[in-house]
């Protein structure tokens, strides 16, 4: 039997509304959103965008008017409500400025629900530029069909998120000098996986981490990752186990 495609169909140009969406709402877009719409789609009146705001879900916009820098659209009908993303934080220690990106990206696209850099005694990068990851945050939702951006949270100083620890959520303690494997470790609930900075941290860091009652140094196996590759495996593998990578896939 021939399926019937999924209407609309997921290749429709999807773009993300920093703004709240409601049935009938008319926008107005310019600058790099227009021009992608406008321009580089080259999309006219009539055509069928999908948009997102972060708050209220996902919608299907049609394009009303579509001139060289503004494009008139009108939000139509919504698709889905907005995700409830598994409450995983992902704490890690700044690292350059083309792998933070990436970092950023990929985590958004595995489903992290906040991401809170923290500065460690051998953090190389103090100063970030949320701004743009913010802006990579964004497109790898627009790309992975997230209904939810990632909380970008402020930088701040390990000791001080430690001293700040939340009751009830736990934190998964990526250390390379060994622990229990991760996929064994993870319980579920409310967690957060710390990763160190490409130099590792102090026994001192270590000895502060391991104060927090809910702490709990887990491996990432017999090889020492990068930070990145390190934070990657750990989403993955908590996606895996106690996130919602066990539920049925959308489409
Ligand atoms: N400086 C350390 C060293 O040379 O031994 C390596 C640090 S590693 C590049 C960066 C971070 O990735 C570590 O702080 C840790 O959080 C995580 N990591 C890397 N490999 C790991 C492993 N096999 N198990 C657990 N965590 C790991």
């Amino acid at each position: 039997m021939v399926a019937t495609p999924a209407w609309p169909p997921s290749s429709l140009p999807r773009l993300f509304m920093d703004r709240t969406l409601s049935e009938g709402l008319a926008l107005t877009l310019d600058g790099a959103q227009a021009n992608y719409l406008g321009n580089v789609l080259r999309l006219g009146a009539g055509a069928e965008i999908k948009a997102f705001d972060d708050r209220t879900g996902e919608w299907l916009a049609r394009i009303e008017e579509a001139g060289k820098r503004k494009v008139e659209l009108r939000i139509e009908r919504r698709l889905r409500e907005r995700e409830a993303a598994p409450d995983l934080w992902l704490l890690f220690a700044p690292i350059k400025r083309g792998r933070i990106d990436w970092l950023v990206e990929k985590a958004t696209e595995l489903g992290a629900a906040r991401l809170v850099p923290v500065i460690t005694r051998r953090t190389v990068v103090e100063r970030l530029n949320l701004e743009r990851l913010r802006a990579h945050a964004i497109e790898a939702a627009e790309q992975c069909e997230r209904t939810a951006l990632p909380e970008l949270a402020e930088p701040r100083k390990l000791d001080a998120v430690l001293k700040a620890w939340p009751e009830g959520r736990s934190l998964y303690f990526a250390d390379e000098t060994g622990g229990t494997p991760l996929v064994e470790a993870v319980q579920p609930g409310p967690a957060a996986l710390l990763i160190g900075p490409e130099g590792g941290f102090t026994d001192e860091e270590r000895t502060a981490i391991m104060a927090v009652e809910q702490a709990w140094p887990v491996s990432l196996g017999p090889r020492i990752l990068r930070a990145d590759t390190a934070a990657i495996a750990a989403l993955a593998i908590w996606m895996s186990v106690a996130g919602d990578w066990g539920t049925e896939a959308r489409r």
